[in-house]
């Protein structure tokens, strides 16, 4: 099979009948092979009922419901285990994201060579103030603090060579950062598309202002385990030290100067009655606190499920047994 678009939604009953022609007529223009895999994210309006009635009419279109809603990374994520063709495309459910690109995004996997090639909504009809710039700035943010060279993370929009979406695992609200799994997955040529993108015509965007304070934690937190998952102490061993031997020093050098002020003979105060005694002092407890954070991490990493999980890509001469 060519291709498995994977369609997450929650509540868009109005626009499937309108998307799964629409994908249908592409499909067939192009002499694809393809399923449609539709994950109903728990909707509380007829979605369901849209997608039993798509799944009777196209013998490629295939349902997955959940019981309640988790989340379109969650909805994303059991699509991605049902994918079987070769490309995954996945696409929202509210026709802002056209069908009509699949064939080229298919083409670049295809034929270029790319591990994933994301969309980017590069004339985008959302809200100005309250979508487009403040996702201006986190994609910059993004971009920086990644090196990953995409004008859009979040497209719904975006194409697959099947061994990335077995490989990666989209948990929480990670949806936002796939190409960042993805590239953390070993999976290095990553592309990008200018697509078409339409006005929402039915029901209402699921992502209120919450998301203006989950983008940036989940960024901090794919940063943080993709750089130091592995091996916490590293990061919270070295700030720990450097804090304690900081205050440490500030301490040794506070009393060393009573001591030597004792002894010239010269005026002095209390040790305890130097403000700057404290600071020390705050210093080595925290540098001690984070040390121990550090090494209760690293105990958590070590009991992980995955710690030794590594995804291979090829192996050689196995299959000839013994000699
Ligand atoms: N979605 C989902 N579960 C959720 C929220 C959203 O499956 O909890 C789907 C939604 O139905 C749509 C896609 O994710 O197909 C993108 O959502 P939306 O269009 O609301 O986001 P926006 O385009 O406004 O960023
Ligand atoms: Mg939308």
């Amino acid at each position: 099979m060519d291709l498995s678009i994977v369609i997450p939604l929650y509540n868009e009953e109005e626009s499937l009948p309108e998307l799964e022609a629409w994908i249908r007529q592409v499909m067939e223009a192009n002499g694809f092979t393809y399923e449609v895999i539709m994950v109903d994210d728990g909707s509380r309006d007829g979605s369901w009922v849209a997608v039993e009635q798509l799944v009777e009419k196209n013998p490629c279109v295939r349902g997955i419901k959940f019981r309640r809603n988790y989340g379109k990374s969650a909805a994303l994520n059991r699509g991605f285990e049902a994918v079987s063709g070769d490309v995954a495309i996945t696409m929202d459910a509210d026709l802002q994201d056209s069908p009509e690109e699949i064939p080229e995004l298919f083409r670049m996997i295809k034929e270029e060579g790319y591990d994933m090639v994301s969309g980017w909504k590069q004339k985008r009809h959302d809200p100005v103030l309250t979508k487009n710039l403040p996702s201006k700035f986190y994609n910059w943010t993004a971009r920086r603090m990644t090196g990953i060279h995409l004008h859009d993370f979040n497209c719904g929009l975006k194409a697959y060579r099947q061994a990335v979406v077995k490989s990666i695992e989209v948990y929480g609200d990670m949806h936002r950062y796939i190409p960042v799994l993805a590239k953390w997955a070993g999976f290095k040529k990553i592309g990008e598309k200018v697509v078409q993108h339409q006005e929402r015509k039915y029901g209402t965007t699921k992502f209120g202002i919450e998301r203006f304070i989950r983008g940036p934690l989940d960024l901090l937190s794919v940063i943080f385990i993709s750089k130091f998952g592995k091996r916490p102490m590293h990061l919270f061993g070295m700030l720990g030290v450097i804090i304690f031997i900081l205050g440490f020093g500030a301490a040794a050098y506070i009393g060393i100067s009573k001591l030597y002020r004792l002894k010239q003979g010269l005026p002095t105060i209390l040790v305890t009655d130097n403000p700057y005694f404290f600071i020390s002092l705050t210093c080595m407890i925290i540098g001690t606190m984070l040390f121990l954070s550090g090494f209760l991490a690293e105990l958590v990493s070590r009991s992980a499920a995955d710690r030794n999980e590594y995804l291979v890509e090829e192996r050689l001469g196995w299959e000839r047994g013994e000699m």
